[in-house]
C-alpha cells in the first residue's frame, strides 16, 4: 500500500509496502549494492541494519547489481527484508572485462607479481574488474539512470545509530555531492602510478579540476606527491550526476586507459576520492560525523557521549577508528579548516 508521501516510481514489482513512518516528498535516490548470489546472508545483515536504523522510516528502493542473474532466492530474501522497492541489473559484459586496449599477458604477470608479495586480492581477476565498475559503471547502470542519489551498501556492514533524517535531502539541501564516513591511507603497493595518471588528466584538462579543491587532503607537497588519503567507498552517499557528468566521465576514461586497473590493482575508493579532491569544491564534500558504521575492520563511532545515548547508539567509542593515526580525518578537518568535536583528544 504506497503512501501518498511515497508514490509508486516503478511497477515492476508487486508489493504490498508499509507507510513511510516519515512524512513529506522522497528524492530520487536509491541504495545500490554489488553482490554475488553467494553474498546473500551477509547482505541481508547489512540490509537489516540499514532497514533497522534508516530506511524502515523512509522506505527507498535498493538496486542490486550483479555480473551474474541473481537467483530467485537471493530476490526473494532481499525484497522481503527491503521496506522499499527492490530492483535487480545484470551488468552488460563489456562493464566486466578487459578492455582491448589491455595486453593481458602483461596483466596475469602482474597478478603472479602480486600473489608472490602477498598483495591482498592481489592475484585477483574478479575484484580487478568489482574495481573497475564501481569506478566507471554502475552510475551509467540502465537501472541507475532513473535516479539522481545513490547509498552503498556492501555485505556485512554494520550501522549503530539511528538516523532519524533523510540524508539524500540533507546532501541536496547542502549542495553536497559526495561523502564518506572513514578515510585512511590506501596500500600503496596497489597504486603505485595512480597520482601519475592523476596528475596527467589534470594537466589534459584543467578545465575539470575545482578552484576551491581539497589538494590538502591528496597531498603534503602541493600535488607532487599523493598522501595515499582516500574516502573508504564501501560507503557512500552521493550524487549521480556528477559521477555521469563529462567530469567524472573522462577523469575515469583517462585512467582507463593508463592501464592501472589490470596492471596494478586500482581501488574504486582512492579513484572516487582524488576524482572529488581534485574535481568538487572542498564543500561539496562530507563527513557523517552521525553515521555509526562498521566494515571489517574499522568502525566509525560519533565522537560525544550525548549524540550517541540520543541515538540508541551501539558501538564502542573506544573502537572509533577516526582520531587513529592511520586515520585520514584529521587531515579532511584540517583541509576543511573545522573543529574536531569535544573530547577527540580523549579517544585517541
Ligand atoms: P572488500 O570490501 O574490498 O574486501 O571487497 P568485497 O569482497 O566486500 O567486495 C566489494 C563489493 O563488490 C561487495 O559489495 C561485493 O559483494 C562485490 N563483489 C566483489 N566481487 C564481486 C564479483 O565477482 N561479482 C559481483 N557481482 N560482486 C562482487
Ligand atoms: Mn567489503
Amino acid at each position: 500500500l504506497a503512501t501518498d508521501s511515497n508514490p509508486p516510481k516503478t511497477p515492476n514489482v508487486d508489493k504490498e509496502l508499509p507507510p513511510a513512518i516519515v512524512p513529506g516528498d522522497r528524492m530520487n535516490a536509491t541504495f545500490v549494492t554489488l553482490a554475488r548470489n553467494s553474498d546473500l546472508w551477509e547482505i541481508a545483515k547489512s540490509i537489516r541494519h540499514v532497514e533497522d536504523r534508516f530506511n524502515r522510516k523512509f522506505n527507498y528502493d535498493w538496486v542490486f547489481l550483479n555480473d551474474d542473474d541473481f537467483n530467485d532466492e537471493f530476490k526473494k530474501v532481499t525484497t522481503a527484508l527491503v521496506s522499499g522497492r527492490t530492483r535487480y541489473g545484470k551488468i552488460p559484459k563489456e562493464h566486466w572485462s578487459f578492455p582491448d586496449f589491455i595486453d593481458q599477458d602483461k596483466a596475469a604477470k602482474v597478478r603472479e607479481e602480486m600473489k608472490e608479495k602477498k598483495i591482498i586480492y592481489g592475484d585477483s581477476v574478479s575484484y580487478r574488474h568489482m574495481c573497475r565498475y564501481e569506478s566507471g559503471f554502475f552510475f551509467r547502470h540502465p537501472l541507475m539512470l532513473e535516479y539522481e542519489w545513490y547509498w552503498r551498501v556492501e555485505p556485512s556492514i554494520e550501522l549503530y545509530c539511528d538516523i532519524n533524517y533523510d540524508t539524500f535531502k540533507w546532501m541536496a539541501e547542502n549542495k553536497k555531492k559526495y561523502s564518506f564516513v572513514l578515510s585512511l591511507y590506501e596500500y600503496v603497493e596497489t597504486i603505485p602510478t595512480l597520482w601519475e595518471a592523476a596528475k596527467n588528466f589534470s594537466a589534459h584538462h584543467p578545465e575539470h579540476i575545482a578552484k576551491d579543491n581539497s589538494m590538502k587532503f591528496l597531498s603534503d607537497d602541493d600535488g607532487k606527491t599523493y598522501t595515499n588519503c582516500h574516502f573508504w567507498s564501501n560507503f557512500e552517499i552521493g550524487n549521480l550526476n556528477w559521477l555521469r557528468s563529462k567530469a567524472y566521465v573522462d577523469f575515469f576514461e583517462s585512467l582507463d586507459h593508463a592501464g592501472g586497473f589490470f596492471y596494478e590493482r586500482w581501488g574504486d575508493a582512492p579513484v572516487h576520492s582524488i576524482a572529488a579532491g581534485l574535481m568538487l569544491n572542498k564543500d561539496e564534500i562530507h563527513f557523517f560525523n552521525d553515521i555509526a558504521y562498521y566494515h571489517v575492520p574499522f568502525t566509525h563511532c560519533p565522537t560525544g557521549e550525548q549524540y550517541r545515548l540520543d541515538h540508541k547508539c551501539h558501538c564502542n567509542p573506544k573502537e572509533n577508528f577516526d582520531w587513529n593515526g592511520y586515520s585520514c580525518t584529521a587531515r579532511f578537518y584540517e583541509t576543511n579548516g573545522m573543529q574536531k568535536p569535544e573530547g577527540y583528544d580523549k579517544e585517541k
